[in-house]
């Protein structure tokens, strides 16, 4: 049945969705003719019906305090927490703005106000990780390191516009199902894109938007500026799957050791690359109380796809897997095997007391998970 289904999302039988329909909604499709079986009536898990697992609620019901302020002055580290739903686009544009994305785009701000709010669409509230709260934040530590002159001054400004566009849209139309599960089910995505598949259909949606003239922001640039800023943003794109860590990280190392050649544009990418990384897996350098937030959302992602592998009966995932270990131990593994090195090898590149500070609450948050896990131990 999944030869006949939708990029990205999952194909069931009416039995099935019967099983979920309390926890997932679901759409109707055509009857569609499924080989051997005859016309039959098939439907499509369109996510979530509401955040399982005890998840801390979106930030709607957030107090906001920093809602007034404007995100963009001198780009201090904001959590999409303390802003309001509604702030969440107005606050991406002006970020996006303030790092020179206008100027770079040859656009005003309201092209870049109507693309936001299409990415906007195609992120889904109830999916309780890779949602809108999740890409604003991911734009604004972008946006934090775009400040820092460090780093600035290492890319041209085309490149800092594709850093920010693939901030935007590095999960666009994310549904919350990891690649692997995308595989186990022989999705039409992962058979379209049988590695990096998430990471690829976020790249072609982007592409989408871009190919209607009222979403196309890349629409003054010549066509030589805009294949170079699309393989900038398909590559930084590209390294946010977390399946290809262990090669990139090697990799970017090696070039590190050897010198990098600023003037030479696969180091700037390599670097731009490594910005999108950083800020996709930086909610550890906000500090230890954001750190437990975002973990404890991604963690009720990796239940809402457990519940439909069960309902499904498909075989446990790794997902299942971190889910049942201990919660503080594989932070703490994560912290020190991932995230600290990669915040290490920018600090290596573009030393600055802005990547200082950030290491800093690395390290709290690693102190932090330590302790808790130490904890856990005793008890
Ligand atoms: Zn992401």
């Amino acid at each position: 049945m999944e030869t006949n289904g939708v990029l990205g999302c999952v194909n069931i039988s009416k039995e099935t969705r019967d099983e979920i329909a309390e926890d997932f909604s679901c759409q109707e499709r055509e009857p569609i003719h499924i080989k051997g079986k005859g016309i039959m009536i098939s439907y499509l898990v369109t996510g979530p019906k509401h955040t399982l697992g005890g998840s801390p609620p979106l930030p709607e019901t957030a107090i906001s305090s920093a809602s007034g302020d404007s995100p963009a002055l001198g780009f201090p580290l904001v959590d999409a927490l303390s802003l309001t739903r509604g702030d969440l686009v107005p606050g991406i544009v002006s970020l996006m703005v303030a790092a020179g994305a206008l100027d770079a785009l040859k656009i005003d701000t309201c092209l870049l106000e109507r693309f936001a709010r299409h990415v906007d669409a195609q992120h889904d509230d109830r999916v309780p990780y890779h949602n809108m709260c999740h890409v604003y934040n991911v734009v604004q530590m972008l946006c934090v390191f775009l400040g820092w002159p460090e780093v600035r001054a290492k890319l041209e400004p085309l490149e800092v516009a594709a850093v920010l566009i693939a901030g935007l849209c590095h999960d666009l139309g994310h549904v919350g199902l990891t690649n692997d599960f995308l595989k186990e089910i022989q999705a039409p995505a992962a058979k379209r894109f049988p590695t990096s598949t998430n990471e690829r259909l976020h790249f072609q949606n982007l592409e989408t938007l871009l190919s209607a003239s009222e979403t196309d922001i890349l629409s003054e640039l010549s066509e030589s500026d805009r294949a170079r800023l699309l393989d900038t943003v398909a590559e930084c794109i590209g390294a946010t799957d977390m399946a290809r860590h262990g090669t990139l990280l090697q990799k970017w190392r090696r070039w590190a050791e050897m010198g990098v050649d600023w003037r030479d544009r696969s180091n700037r990418n390599f670097l731009a690359s490594l910005l999108m990384k950083c800020a996709d897996i930086g909610n550890e350098a906000r500090g230890p109380q954001a750190a437990q937030f975002w973990v404890a959302r991604l963690y009720a992602e990796f239940r809402n796809q457990i519940d439909i592998e069960r309902a499904l009966g498909m075989k446990e995932s790794p997902s299942a897997k971190l889910v049942e270990a201990d919660l503080y131990q594989s932070q703490l593994y994560w912290c020190e095997k991932v995230t600290i090195p990669l915040f290490k090898l920018l600090a290596a590149l573009a030393p600055c007391t802005g990547i200082d500070s950030l290491l800093d609450n690395l390290d709290e948050t690693r102190k932090f998970w330590k302790l808790q896990a130490s904890r856990r131990k005793v008890f």
